[in-house]
Formats: C-alpha cells, sequence, structure tokens
C-alpha cells in the first residue's frame, strides 16, 4: 500500500536507517534455530546467571496481592533499599528497567542533536545505540592491542567539547577494569562520565569512592547479572543529588514494576546466597580461563566479568560460533570488524564449562 511512506515521512528521518541492536536470542529461538531440544541448549551467550535469581524472589511474587495498585513514583522504599546495598544515601539513587533505561534517561538528560558522547570500543552496544536515538554523534575510540583505554585520545576528544562519556568497568565484552588514575584524569575533564559497572559484584572494585571529589560521576549497575534478575528488569544509577533530582523529573513515573521491586528486596535478603554464586562463578571463570589456555588455537583474555572474550583462529568468530551451535553450545559472535575473531563466552554451570570444553576440543582437534 502507497501509505507506508506517507506514515514514514512522518518519522524522525535520522531514525528511518537506524540498525536495532543486536540483542541475544531466546533459548526456545535458538532450539528452533538448531534443532536440539530447549533442555539441551547451554546458552553462554547473554552474560546471564545461569543459577537464576534467589528461590525468595519467586515466593514474593506468588505472595503479593496489590498488582492493581500503581508502585511509588518516587521510588521510596527502592532507593532506601539500594542506598543500603550501595552505602551511599537515598537522594543519591536513581532506579530504572534495567541500567538500559539509565542509559537512556542520562542521555535525554544531557544531550542534545548534534552532541558528542564517547565510547571506548569495543564495548556495550546500547550506548550507540542511544545516542543515535537522541541525534547524538557518537565518537568511538578504538582500544588498543590488550583493550586498554586510549586515554590521549578521550582527553582530546574532551577538549574538543565531547559532552560525555560512556565507560563500561568491568568492560563488555573485554572483561577489563578501568584504573583509578584513568578514570580520574577523564573526570578532571569535566565532561560527565558513566562509569557502567554492571558486573561490579563478579570484580570485587568500584570506582564509586570518586563521586565524593568529582560530581561529573555517574556509576550505573544491575541487578540482571549477580543476582539473576535480567528478565525482571532491575538497575540504578548513584550520582549528585543535582543529577539525580533531574532524573527522577523526567523518568517515566512508574518505571519499576512492582515485580522488579519485590525481586529487589527479596535479593537483598538472601544477599550472602547470591553472592556466594557470584563468588562460585568467578572461580569458575578463573578455571575456564585456564582451560582455555590449553587450546592452541585459543587465545582467551583474563576477565573480572563473568564471560570471557576469547580470540580464536583468524577471521573465524562466526565459524566458531556455527561449530559451537552444533553441539548445542551458544556464545556470542560479532559482526563487528574489531571482533571478528573473537567470541564471547559467558560462565556458565560447572557441567556447562563442561560441554562447552569437550565440543572445543572436538572442534578444534
Ligand atoms: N551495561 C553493560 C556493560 C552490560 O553488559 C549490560 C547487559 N548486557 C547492561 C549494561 C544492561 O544491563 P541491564 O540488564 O541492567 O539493562
Amino acid at each position: 500500500m502507497a501509505r507506508t511512506p506517507i506514515i514514514r515521512s512522518l518519522m524522525r528521518p535520522h531514525l528511518l536507517n537506524l540498525e536495532p541492536y543486536e540483542g541475544v536470542d531466546p533459548p526456545e529461538v535458538l532450539s528452533e534455530r538448531s534443532g536440539i531440544p530447549t533442555e539441551r541448549i547451554v546458552k553462554l551467550n547473554g552474560n546471564e546467571n545461569p543459577y537464576g535469581p534467589s528461590p525468595k524472589v519467586a515466593s514474593a511474587l506468588a505472595c503479593y496481592m496489590s498488582y492493581h495498585i500503581y508502585t511509588d513514583p518516587l521510588q521510596r522504599r527502592v532507593r532506601q533499599a539500594l542506598s543500603e546495598y550501595a552505602d551511599t544515601t537515598q537522594d543519591r539513587i536513581v532506579a530504572g528497567a534495567g541500567s538500559d533505561e539509565l542509559i537512556d534517561l542520562l542521555m535525554r538528560l544531557f544531550l542534545d542533536p548534534g552532541d558528542t558522547v564517547i565510547q571506548c570500543t569495543p564495548t556495550f552496544g546500547m550506548y550507540e545505540s542511544f545516542a543515535e536515538i537522541c541525534g547524538a554523534r557518537v565518537l568511538s575510540i578504538p582500544r588498543g592491542n590488550h583493550f586498554e583505554i586510549d586515554l590521549p585520545k578521550v582527553l582530546e576528544a574532551a577538549r574538543r567539547g565531547a559532552k560525555m562519556a560512556f565507560i563500561a568497568s568491568p568492560n563488555n565484552p573485554t572483561g577489563d577494569l578501568m584504573g583509578e588514575d584513568t578514570a580520574r584524569e577523564i573526570l578532571a575533564t569535566g565532561m560527565l562520565v558513566v562509569i557502567d559497572e554492571a558486573y561490579f559484584e563478579f570484580a570485587g572494585s568500584t570506582l564509586l569512592a570518586l563521586l565524593g571529589e568529582y560530581p561529573n560521576l555517574v556509576v550505573l549497575r544491575t541487578f540482571s547479572k549477580w543476582a539473576g534478575l535480567a528478565s525482571l528488569r532491575l538497575g540504578y544509577g548513584i550520582m549528585d543529588e543535582a543529577i539525580s533530582e533531574r532524573l527522577m523529573t523526567i523518568k517515566p513515573p512508574y518505571n519499576i514494576s512492582i515485580a522488579s521491586e519485590l525481586a529487589l528486596f527479596a535479593s537483598l535478603e538472601d544477599k550472602e546466597l547470591l553472592l556466594s554464586r557470584v563468588e562460585h562463578l568467578a572461580q569458575s571463570r578463573d578455571e575456564l580461563y585456564k582451560s582455555l589456555l590449553e587450546f592452541k588455537e585459543l587465545q582467551p583474555i583474563p576477565s573480572k566479568a563473568n564471560f570471557i572474550l576469547c580470540r580464536g583462529p583468524l577471521g573465524k568468530g562466526r565459524w566458531l560460533y556455527e561449530r559451537l551451535a552444533e553441539h548445542g553450545v551458544f556464545v556470542r559472535y560479532y559482526s563487528n570488524p574489531l571482533l571478528e575473531n573473537y567470541i564471547r563466552i559467558t560462565v556458565g554451570l560447572p557441567d556447562e564449562n563442561k560441554t562447552l570444553r569437550e565440543a572445543l576440543k572436538v572442534i578444534l582437534s
């Protein structure tokens, strides 16, 4: 019908050819595509927590009786609980439907069309997607040979007027942390610096203390990874009150569903169990790293998160992904040319990691 072009002409022109974010497929789709039953799929492609949430989450959701009542737009109980967990004050916290929502809200608060936002690639793809939706200019500064941040280039971009920088630490997909000295130099430029600590619990180290000195720092965290709540969507940011006050004003009023809220409280009640699982996963990550080193065709990159980026034979990232998929093991490959030799493997349960190693033995023999 001739109506489609008319509708499209009403849309914001810069969004007409925007590529979709390449998210990970759920198990049933992987099963359908590979012909392998869902229960045999080893899903190591989404940096999810294979232990799942605390068992207290399901009981909290089942017992709740007031789903017909809107949640608190001021997030009072949520901010209180998060401030205790993060050891900060409530008015420095804003919660979102995943940390994705906070990335989006921060960009909407700070970016006008044409403003420049810095990312250090390869990195998490949502920074670019959300910035493009805002009509901002994304300046991708490639990391060095060991995936280190190119500090002189970042400082130069700040001098030229970049408004914001997004830096994940540990970085996805490289797994490395940003050093405190690097963070200080970037913060000293005065741009808004968002340090995305989605994998903080696995790394056990944070740059949050710098917030006392630099009001232009925002730290993002999430319950998707350590607490296994990826599909319940709960993230939060910690920031200067001047920023949180504005974010609270522009956010949708009921952005935290009661399911996310109940899951948050249940997870915090069961913090010890969840953190002991995180410890197991960090141990499994280090074991998996060592066992990947034994394959002469592979070069795993040391990681502080719950995944390992692994270099394979030249140009063979996608090939490795496809061969592993034939064994029912799904990892992440990238269409990004910077990563055409790589796959990213999420640390799974001990049995899943074993299945992965055995599949690799067959594939690379
Ligand atoms: N930041 C990074 C670095 C991530 O890897 C992810 C998830 N893959 C997110 C943010 C988004 O997490 P959430 O589920 O909280 O939206």
